[in-house]
């Protein structure tokens, strides 16, 4: 894969980006949105460039999706008390922007919406 083709998440996961890394396993990494929406607004991103979204994720690897929710609801565990929301876009015309798939984690006060 050439340079230009490896997304922005595979280069956070090399560290060639930086980012506020709050968990990490063998095969997941999980860091603070750049943007966030939310009082807590994490990502959580499996290593492997592979798959684009949730949907070849699931039919590809579903013990590592599993691992993104175990990731996801552990962060949020310890940030928010265990309440949060769980988003994945998926595809362009569903505001999904990256093509790696990774979990949005949205917690604290999401009464106004908290959309990804
Ligand atoms: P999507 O729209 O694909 O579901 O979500 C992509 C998310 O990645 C957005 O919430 C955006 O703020 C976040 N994002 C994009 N570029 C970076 C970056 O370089 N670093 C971090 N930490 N987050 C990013």
């Amino acid at each position: 894969m050439s340079d230009s083709e490896r997304s922005i998440f595979a280069r956070i996961v090399s560290r060639e980006i930086p980012a506020t890394i709050v968990a990490e396993t063998d095969r997941v990494i999980a860091f603070e949105d750049i943007a966030p929406k939310a009082p807590v607004h994490v990502l959580v991103v499996p290593k492997t460039e592979a798959y684009r979204n949730v949907t070849e994720l699931a039919a590809a690897e579903p013990d590592l999706l599993a691992e993104v929710v175990a990731v996801g609801s552990r962060i949020a565990a310890e940030r928010a008390g265990g309440d949060y929301r769980l988003i994945f876009n998926t595809g362009e015309s569903a505001g999904q922007t990256v093509f790696h798939v990774h979990a949005h984690v949205l917690a604290g006060d999401l009464s106004e919406g908290s959309l990804a």
